[in-house]
């Protein structure tokens, strides 16, 4: 799928030949915001109905907590190539390359900076993994074989062992041991956005959904949760259960796969049961974000992330102009436990762990305020983003095929690599688009 074409699809839309007529969204996050444009640009009538008070989803930038704008979701266009990266330059923002800055790693009971690191034969040999996996061989194996089990197989050293650890959870939003390793080389294999990681360098996420998706705003109806969807020949209709109810001739449905797996909407017919099996299969775990205040960095500016060895995998400065702002990326199993003790006992515990790094009381002391965005506890939403658990390749081709009039998109039905990212869920629009349009 080429990004320019659905820059383009969603600056002028797509023939209409079928004569479409109106069709129901569910979900304002990026997917049901972008195939609501790429519609009304191809002169079809639409409706969202967004259960929240607001729209964008997952990407939700907060504009009230640091003096600039902090990400509460999404914060990082992966990859250069994608069709996000297009959109923030069509858009005007400066984008900044993460990888230009250094990582900083925790283990012997020190922190090491990324020269000392790579110096350190075990660390050398926890960062082959990443080239190990690419190249493995799975041909002999059945069953699932777990990133956890992948690291013991090649060796990897037990002293730098949590940072394998680290940025698997950090990046496929699960603990390791969750992770099928099949699943995550052929997502690997199939991704094409680019290697680079960048951030805006002033605006938040939320800007450029304001500004990519604005013909799409209009159509958005909040605070209508969907939990009934009737689909038949003849069209569509869904309902809140407050008894408002919309018609139309189809519906696109684009929540997140936490959703789905709560059975929170009832399908009239029923969704087949291997739908049902994809939904089960994919695998979606609780994650977080721990945002902490300090009245002064005790980092440098070069620094791009600490990644640690306890409950907190990373934590990375996110202000935008200097103020002294870390957050905690927090997935899968710590994250639930983080989440079981709430936002006061997680906050102490991000602290405890920043002090025992740096071997001195310099988070506790600068400490300012704190707040955690738990997105596995938060309704219409009940996880992170979906990772490739085993089987996950073929459930997310069963979850994303339509059953017209009934269409699928959102990160979880990426088939192709780009799942758990912004420009994944523009590519399932595109995708949704062309099925409903017959292209
Ligand atoms: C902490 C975190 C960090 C991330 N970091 C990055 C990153 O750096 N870069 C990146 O590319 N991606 C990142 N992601 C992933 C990215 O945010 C998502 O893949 C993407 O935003 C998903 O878009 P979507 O439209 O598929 O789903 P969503 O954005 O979740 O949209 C679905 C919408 O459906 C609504 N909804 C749910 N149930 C109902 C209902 N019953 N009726 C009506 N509406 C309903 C929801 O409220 C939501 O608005 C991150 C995600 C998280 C949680």
């Amino acid at each position: 799928m080429r990004a320019k074409d659905i820059t383009e699809a969603l600056a002028k839309g797509l023939p209409n030949e079928k004569n479409v007529g109106k069709v129901l969204i569910i979900g304002a996050g990026v997917a049901g915001l972008a195939t609501a444009q790429m519609l009304r640009k191809s002169g079809v009538e639409v409706q969202i109905l967004e259960a929240t008070s607001r729209y964008g989803g997952r990407v939700h930038t907060l504009t009230d907590y640091g003096k600039t704008p902090i990400e509460a979701g999404a914060e990082f266009v992966h990859g250069g190539k994608s069709a996000w990266a297009e959109l923030a330059d069509i858009h005007h923002k400066t984008m900044l390359n993460i990888n230009n800055f250094e990582d900083v790693y925790y283990f012997e009971q020190r922190l090491w900076s990324e020269e000392e690191a790579y110096a350190h034969e075990d660390f050398a040999k926890v960062d082959a993994y990443n080239s190990l996996i690419e190249e493995a061989d799975f041909s002999d194996t059945e069953g699932f074989i777990s990133m956890a089990q992948f690291l013991h197989v090649i060796d990897c050293p037990p002293n730098v062992r949590h940072i394998a650890d680290a940025w698997l959870s950090v990046d496929y939003g699960t603990s390791s041991y969750r992770i099928d390793a099949r699943a995550l080389q052929k997502a690997r294999q199939q991704w094409s956005a680019g290697e680079q990681n960048f951030y805006f360098e002033k605006a938040g996420f939320a800007e450029l959904v304001e500004q990519a998706f604005a013909d799409a705003l209009p159509c958005v109806l909040l605070e209508k949760p969907i939990t009934q969807i009737h689909y038949s020949e003849q069209g569509v209709k869904v309902e809140t259960p407050a008894g408002e109810a919309w018609e139309g001739q189809a519906v696109v449905l684009t929540v997140p796969l936490g959703v789905l797996k709560k059975y929170l909407i009832t399908f009239s017919p029923a969704l087949p049961a291997e739908k049902e099996k994809a939904i089960e299969t994919i695998g979606i775990d609780a994650g977080m974000k721990i945002l902490l205040t300090f009245s002064k960095a005790f980092w440098t500016p070069e620094v791009g992330a600490i990644f640690g060895k306890g409950y907190i995998p990373e934590f990375y400065p996110s202000a935008k102009d200097g103020e002294a702002i870390l957050t905690a990326l927090v997935m899968g199993e710590n994250a639930s436990h983080l989440s079981k003790l709430g936002e006061e006992e997680a906050i102490k515990m991000a602290l405890r762990e920043l002090d025992a790094m740096l071997g001195k009381p310099d988070a506790s002391t600068y400490f300012v305020k704190g707040k955690m965005i738990d997105w596995g506890n938060t309704p219409f939403q009940w996880g992170a983003y979906s990772y490739p658990s085993y089987q996950s390749e073929e459930a997310r081709t069963v979850l994303a095929k339509p059953i017209p009039p009934l269409y699928f998109a959102g990160e979880a039905t990426h088939t192709e690599g780009h799942f758990a990212t912004v420009h994944g869920a523009l590519e399932t629009a595109y995708r949704a688009v062309c099925e409903i349009l017959g292209k």
